[in-house]
């Protein structure tokens, strides 16, 4: 857990400027972005990938949370991806929500 990218996001021990945030949740832009805005939606709590979620009401949540920061961003038309396990190409191992517009 220490040496989770997010977490150290979350603890700010990587500066980060965060767009939004709640009590579940944190959102930042991605740093390396796929599409004209990439943005991240983060549970606060570490949680490795959809597959150790215990409670699905936090899912629910996320998606809450983005409606939010869509609205905040002026973003109408997105994807929303969740990568989940190295072979599907979860990079970072704490859960998160890409939101991609152009
Ligand atoms: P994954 O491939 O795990 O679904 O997505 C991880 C994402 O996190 C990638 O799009 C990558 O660019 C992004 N990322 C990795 N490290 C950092 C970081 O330190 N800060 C931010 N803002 N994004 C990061
Ligand atoms: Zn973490």
């Amino acid at each position: 857990m220490n040496n989770c990218f997010f977490c150290k996001i979350l603890n700010r021990e990587i500066p980060s400027k965060f767009i939004y945030e709640d009590d579940v949740c944190f959102a930042v832009n991605d740093i390396n972005p796929k599409a004209k805005k990439h943005i991240l939606v983060i549970p606060k709590e570490h949680i490795v990938s959809l597959n150790y979620v215990e409670d699905l009401n936090l899912i629910k949540d996320l998606f809450s949370a983005i409606r939010k920061i869509n609205k905040q961003e002026n973003i109408t038309d997105f994807k929303t991806l969740i990568n989940t396990g190295k072979n599907a190409g979860q990079e970072v191992n704490h859960l998160h929500i890409h939101i991609l517009s152009n």
